[in-house]
């Protein structure tokens, strides 16, 4: 077993201090301000004096516990990140870029995922680790060093399910929300679930005012069992309780993740039973085709099919968007991370 390495990010500038044994407690201040610009050694933090930089340097050559393996980007604006972590274990992150120009981080929570679900490429590498705080916050700032520009939204939709690793995530999310810091709006930060109960539960609980969406895949509850195990813990009464009950705390809306997958889940009845499911919640539907992967036995829907299934939901008053799946080419879309370095690892 490695032990964990030393790391300064998703700490707070007093932790900072006191993990560094500092005289002078603003000095905590300027490493935690570098630290947000994404240095990665003291020596670049001019303005400490050189012997409390060279002192730090000794014993931390560098900042970062994870290594930037592999960089690929793609003609649509998306960057995708594969991370080196301490014990060996790699990661994926994604940066996203909207018709607008803005950026989006898609940050991983786990090294793999036991959640299984079938569509999803990662759930084939089942579950390596919980990432630790740091590690999520080290995605962010790898990414931004990476960026045209400044990231001003997140999106927990990397690999893993964060809400079986939320003290983590959570942490994180408070480093990344710090106005002293990176100063990022609670709505612009996404938690996307499978649908873990007790997690969804254990947000509303905490009153983390950040945004929820659920992969919904289905409103059928036999389908979703055979497509994601976790239904057969959690069917779909349990979840929609609890998001009603998320939806109180939260007074938001919330989104519905909606995969089409051929000749699955988006037929006419489909349509039907996601109208019914949506009934009476604030929430919009997000349609995402299948991404392709040939390790999977799926397909995407052809375009008329999609057409139908949308006219399908117009009909029943559904609200709903399309997401345009960016990142394709280099396997950076939703459901296709899978750390490639890892397999070829083992
Ligand atoms: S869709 Fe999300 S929860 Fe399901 S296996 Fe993939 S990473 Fe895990």
């Amino acid at each position: 077993m490695t032990d964990t390495p030393f790391s300064l990010f998703a700490k707070t500038p007093s932790q900072i201090s006191a993990a560094l044994n500092l005289d002078k407690p603003f000095q905590g201040k300027q490493i935690y301000q570098w630290l947000v610009k994404g240095a990665d050694s003291f020596e670049r933090m001019t303005n400490l004096p050189k012997a409390l930089r060279e002192k730090l340097s000794a014993e931390h050559p560098c900042l970062f516990s994870s290594t930037v393996e592999t960089s690929q980007s793609d003609p649509d604006g998306a960057a995708k990140l594969a991370l080196r972590l301490y014990d060996g274990n790699v990661v994926e992150c994604v940066l996203l870029t909207d018709r607008e120009g803005e950026l989006t981080a898609c940050l991983s929570s786990q090294a793999g995922c036991a959640m299984g679900c079938r569509f999803c490429r990662t759930g084939t590498l089942h579950l390596k680790r919980n990432l630790n705080d740091f590690e999520i916050v080290e995605q962010f700032i790898h990414l931004q060093n990476a960026a045209p520009g400044k990231i001003t939204h997140v999106v927990f939709m990397g690999m893993g399910e964060p809400l079986a690793n939320l003290d983590n995530v959570i942490s994180a999310i408070g480093f990344l929300h710090d106005p002293e810091g990176l100063n990022l709006s609670h709505r612009r930060i996404t938690i996307s679930t499978c649908g873990l109960v007790p997690g969804i539960n254990e947000l509303a609980r905490r009153k983390v005012p950040v945004k929820l969406a659920v992969s919904l895949v289905t409103a059928d509850d036999g389908k979703r069992s055979t497509l994601m195990p976790v239904n057969r813990s959690f069917p779909l009464s349990q979840l929609r309780e609890a998001l009603v009950r998320f939806q109180k705390v939260s007074g938001r809306r919330f989104t519905f993740e909606y995969c089409m997958i051929r000749d699955n889940n988006i037929s006419d009845e489909d349509a039907e039973k996601l109208a019914r499911f949506c009934r009476g919640l604030e929430v919009i539907v997000n349609l995402i085709p299948f991404n392709p992967c040939p390790e999977l036995p799926f397909e995407t829907p052809t375009e008329s099919e999609i057409r139908a299934f949308t006219n399908a939901l117009k009909k029943r008053a559904v609200e709903y968007t399309i997401r345009i799946s960016r990142g394709r080419t280099i396997r950076g879309a939703c459901g296709q991370l899978a750390g490639k370095l890892e397999e070829n690892r083992q």
